[in-house]
């Protein structure tokens, strides 16, 4: 039997602030909530997984961490709160993470405490199975949760955590399976909802998507080693060839030796794949499908710019979001496109200790107006989505306040009126503007004089699907736009939550 592997763990919790000021925190944004990355057969694994970390910062900012195997030191593991830039660039920290293996994770928390991550809810996470040690890492978020803990405690598992993706390691070690691999595949049978799982063993990285793909998953080639992650940016910032998507239910194992090894455990299904990744939550500079999510961000602007035309000045980006989608808006309509809004750069995420007058002005921190441009002209302002319209309110003052003589704001998603459920930290739905609010609603309570958001079938083409949404039927998950969710949200369920059809 092999010796016991319990991780080396530098993890840290200190010099916190219990509360700090988030400025992103009432931004009127859904929020992704993490980023997975893996490496095998590569030296120095740790430097290539906090770059790969680096570039998925964008999927979560709260947490990060970091395991890796060495022959010498065993499992090594690293969590930390704050940025990756913050937390994994010292050469010390490097150094307490050797090892040809490892994963990463960077968190927002949905599931948990959420918006304020405890440090014990930092993956990966880690378990010690009679074959040897594993650490998991998951993006998306288990629709079964809450059963599953029950049942599991009542069993007698021990929680560590509030997350829930800590139930896979315990589902894991009641599996029988002889291998890490067998167990995790008899684990991630018993949960519902969306997952792609990174996870190691001593020699192995394992990659996992559940069968709907919901959350994206891709496989590079670094040398002679393989990386996993969550976009293909981070495949770029590394050095490493996109090889391909993890297909939607494949489960991969891959060492150093073997090469990848796949097979599909799950029933078979018809992918749906989150569309919101088009629109908001992927990298403009990631590959989607076989497409630059750029590019289908400025069709999505076309689409727009053809489906709700307005006579105007400007196109202007919601910085920075908006920006591919008004350039597409402003090449289909002719209207010149103009930097209206400017982004600043150096506004890091977080004041730790605002005063009062700090916390209330909240979006001129990050936007500031180019008055010069604004003055006197019909501004058309294209954002990439509204969840409260907060932003888009406050975004609106700002630039009348600044001399626009009209205001139209053209959103490149149809109109937010269903919470997420699959791992995107969504407002409970009485608080989406869009589920209380006709289009026209929505216009007059922003105070704009046009509002318009595109079509679900216009989205549909934009991301390459001629016919619209209907033509086939849907090859995404859209249920935040449509209410369809296409695994059923057991837990909230369960807690009183009303689909479109129990509402019907
Ligand atoms: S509900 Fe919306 S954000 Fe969530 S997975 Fe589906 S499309 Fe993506």
């Amino acid at each position: 039997m092999p010796e016991a592997t319990s991780p080396r763990d530098t993890t840290l919790a200190k010099d916190l602030p219990s509360h700090p000021f988030d400025i992103d925190a009432d931004s009127d944004k859904l929020r992704e909530e993490c980023g997975v990355f893996g490496v095998v057969g590569v030296t120095e694994a740790s430097n290539f997984i906090a770059l790969g970390l680096h570039a998925l910062q964008h999927r979560g900012q709260e947490a990060g961490g970091i395991v890796t195997y060495d022959e010498t030191s065993g499992f090594n593991q690293a969590r930390r709160m704050g940025l990756v830039r913050d937390n994994f660039t010292s050469a010390d920290m490097m150094a307490m993470l050797p090892g040809e293996v490892g994963i990463g994770h960077v968190r927002y928390s949905t599931a948990g405490h959420k918006g304020q991550t405890a440090i014990r809810d930092v993956q990966p996470f880690f378990g010690e199975f009679s074959m040897g040690g594993a650490a998991i890492a998951h993006n998306g978020n288990i629709t079964n949760a809450i059963a599953l803990r029950k049942e599991l405690i009542e069993r007698g598992s021990i929680f560590q955590s509030s997350s829930d993706s800590e139930c896979i390691i315990h589902l894991m070690a009641r599996s029988m399976g002889r291998t890490i691999p067998d167990r995790m595949e008899e684990a991630l049978r018993k949960v519902e909802g969306a997952f792609s799982v990174v996870a190691m063993t001593r020699s192995k990285l394992i990659g996992c998507r559940d069968p709907l793909g919901v959350r994206p998953l891709v496989l590079g080639k670094l040398g002679d080693g393989w990386v996993l992650a969550s976009e293909t940016c981070a495949l770029d910032i590394v050095g490493a060839d996109l090889i391909r998507e993890i297909e939607p239910g494949e489960m991969v194992v891959i060492s150093a030796e073997t090469g990848v090894q796949s097979h599909f455990p799950f029933r078979r299904a018809k992918s749906r794949f989150c569309i919101f990744e088009h629109v908001y939550f992927s990298r403009p500079d990631s590959i989607l499908g076989g497409r630059s999510v750029y590019e289908t961000r400025e069709a999505i602007g076309r689409e727009l710019a053809k489906e709700s035309p307005v006579d105007a000045d400007l196109v202007c980006p919601v910085p920075d979001s908006g920006t591919p989608a008004a350039i597409g808006f402003s090449l289909e309509s002719g209207i010149p496109y103009a930097m209206g809004i400017i982004r600043n750069q150096y506004m890091g995420r977080t004041f730790i200790e605002p005063s009062e007058q700090i916390r209330n002005m909240g979006v001129r921190l990050k936007l500031n107006v180019n008055r010069a441009l604004i003055r006197g002209k019909r501004v058309i302002l294209v954002d990439d989505s509204v969840v409260r319209g907060t932003t888009s309110q406050k975004i609106k003052e700002m630039i009348l306040e600044a001399g626009a003589a009209e205001v139209h704001f053209r959103i490149a998603s149809p109109p937010t009126q269903w919470p997420c459920f699959y791992g995107v930290d969504t407002p409970e739905r009485e608080k989406l503007l869009a589920a209380r609010m006709t289009e026209d609603e929505m216009r007059d309570h922003l105070g704009v004089d046009s509002l318009k958001f595109i079509s679900i079938d216009g989205l549909y083409r934009a991301v390459g699907q001629s016919g619209g949404r209907d033509a086939k039927s849907p090859q995404y998950c859209d249920a935040c736009f449509t209410g369809e969710y296409p695994i059923t949200p057991t837990d909230m369920i369960e807690r009183g939550f009303k689909t479109k059809v129990a509402a019907e």
